[in-house]
């Protein structure tokens, strides 16, 4: 394909993906991105910080998926890579030749690929990944409660715990546990319905079936489900016609005594803008969550992962990286990845010192710090309103906005007094800062928007300090 070509394609994937997220999204994670190459199953999207990749790979390689989908049919893979700005700006084209280079080959099996390729083994069925099992689920004390109660749902569908509602934060393995779930319930018997399915596409279901008005049609299907599994419900968060549509299809079959599990990163009760009856039923049967890991069992995590790899590292490597990485499953496996990947192409024998210095985009150095002119700064481009006009007197609304967000953030990670933030906007009063701060803490909690706006700007800026 020639250059032209592709920037066509991603300006027109870009279109789409507009129109589904925020602004201020689309603005950050996609401002300098690209498709770099592609050949007739696979592009190659290239971005110029290795954070925006992981962006586009861990949320939105669902949006463009989708919209590949619709102007490239027959794209199966994504790949996701870093490139020089210059090279974004050219939308270079890689020849036939060069992309059959063997490295290429190494990367893609060292795992840069996205969950894409992996839906290889999704079976179209049940929506369930049959690499998600029991068997590759290492239990400890930070799981074993949930990990228990999906056991005994196996040889009690709809009669034990229902629902089954299993909380905990980002890449704990609630995804892993619930499909693994699915998976044992799928082998014991085809004649179970199965139906795994995230909430964001739940909602984007119910939202396009009663546009087309074929919500009837939809909820029938729902019904003849035997085990429901629904991923990451707090997405439901402020969704009244969901909410009402759910429900619905909740007490259809909880009446029928069909199993339900849900999974969330809060507890029901902390779920913004969920209406009392829904929350009511999610606590009706088992709550229980997913805590971190702890040393043990992120030992034990690591060592099954290379066992599944059939290769090994020194314990000394093992344990460094259980000992730093400590906060999230899914980034003890990206370490890992990282550290054998580069030894394999760069065919090197594993060392404790090349690990410490491959390791270092993972591990923060909690030494540094963010300032004041950090925050301003990210907050200004992801708005893209000068620092001048955040720290001005405007009342606009947006530019309010923008300044009580960093006000709130001056507070709530650097941990700023309110005298000393008010002295950042030249010199205004502490009570307005605290009004403000006050103001988003209340509305973050309301408006699902807001919150993530603001958990990206806090995890751009607590990226960027530490690389
Ligand atoms: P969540 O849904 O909670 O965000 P995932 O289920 O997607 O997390 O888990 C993130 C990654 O970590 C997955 O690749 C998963 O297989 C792995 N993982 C999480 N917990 C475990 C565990 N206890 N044992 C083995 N792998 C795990
Ligand atoms: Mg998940």
């Amino acid at each position: 394909m020639q250059n032209e070509e592709l920037k066509k394609l991603w300006k027109d994937v870009l279109a789409e993906i507009e129109l589904n997220i925020s602004r201020a999204n689309f603005v950050t994670w996609f401002k300098n991105s690209a498709i770099v190459e592609k050949t007739d199953d696979t592009v190659t999207v290239a971005t110029n910080s290795n954070f925006a990749k992981e962006w586009l790979e861990n949320r939105y390689n669902k949006y463009i998926k989708k919209a590949l989908d619709k102007f490239s049919p027959g794209i199966k893979n994504i790949i996701y890579k870093t490139e020089t700005i210059d090279k974004i700006e050219k939308f270079q084209v890689v020849s036939e030749k060069e992309i059959k280079k063997p490295e290429t080959g190494k990367v893609k099996k060292g795992g840069t690929l996205t969950e894409s390729l992996s839906k290889s083994s999704q079976d179209p069925d049940t929506n369930l990944n049959s690499k998600y099992t029991f068997d590759s689920l290492v239990v400890g004390s930070h799981n074993e409660l949930a990990h228990a109660a999906a056991l005994a749902i196996i040889d009690n569908l709809g009669t034990k715990y229902n629902p089954l509602f299993i909380y905990g934060g980002v890449g704990l393995g609630k995804t892993h546990l619930m499909q693994a779930l699915g998976n044992a319930v799928r082998q014991k018997s085809k004649k179970i319905n199965i139906w795994y399915i995230n909430t964001e596409r739940l909602v984007n279901d119910i939202i396009g079936s009663i546009r087309e008005q074929t919500i009837d049609e939809v909820k029938k299907q729902y019904k003849k489900i035997d085990l429901l599994l629904i991923d990451d419900i707090q997405f439901i968060a402020n969704k009244e016609k969901t909410q009402e549509e759910v429900f619905h299809i909740f007490n259809v079959l909880y009446e029928a005594n069909k199993q339900i599990v849900f999974t969330s990163d809060r507890p029901p009760k902390a779920i913004p803008g969920l209406e009392e009856r829904l929350r009511s039923r999610f606590e009706g049967g088992m709550v229980t969550d997913i805590s971190l890991p702890n040393y043990e069992t992120r030992v034990a995590i690591l060592k099954n992962k290379l066992k599944d790899k059939k290769t090994v590292l020194p314990e000394e490597i093992v344990d460094y990286i259980a000992q730093n990485i400590t906060n999230n499953v899914r980034e003890l496996e990206g370490a890992l990845n990282t550290l054998l990947i580069n030894f394999e192409v760069k065919k090197i024998n594993p060392s404790i010192e090349l690990s410490k210095k491959l390791l270092e985009d993972f591990i923060k150095k909690p030494k540094k710090m963010v300032t004041p002119q950090d925050v301003l700064k990210v907050v200004s481009v992801f708005y893209d309103i000068s620092t001048d006009k955040i720290k001005g007197e405007s009342r606009r609304k947006d530019l309010v906005k923008a300044r009580q967000i960093t006000m709130y953030i001056l507070r709530d990670l650097v941990k700023l007094s309110y005298p000393a933030i008010g002295e950042v906007f030249n010199n205004k009063d502490h009570t307005t800062v605290m009004h403000s701060c006050k103001k988003i803490e209340e509305e973050k909690i309301k408006d699902s928007v807001l919150n993530n706006e603001i958990e990206s700007l806090i995890e751009k800026l607590s990226y960027d300090v530490f690389n």
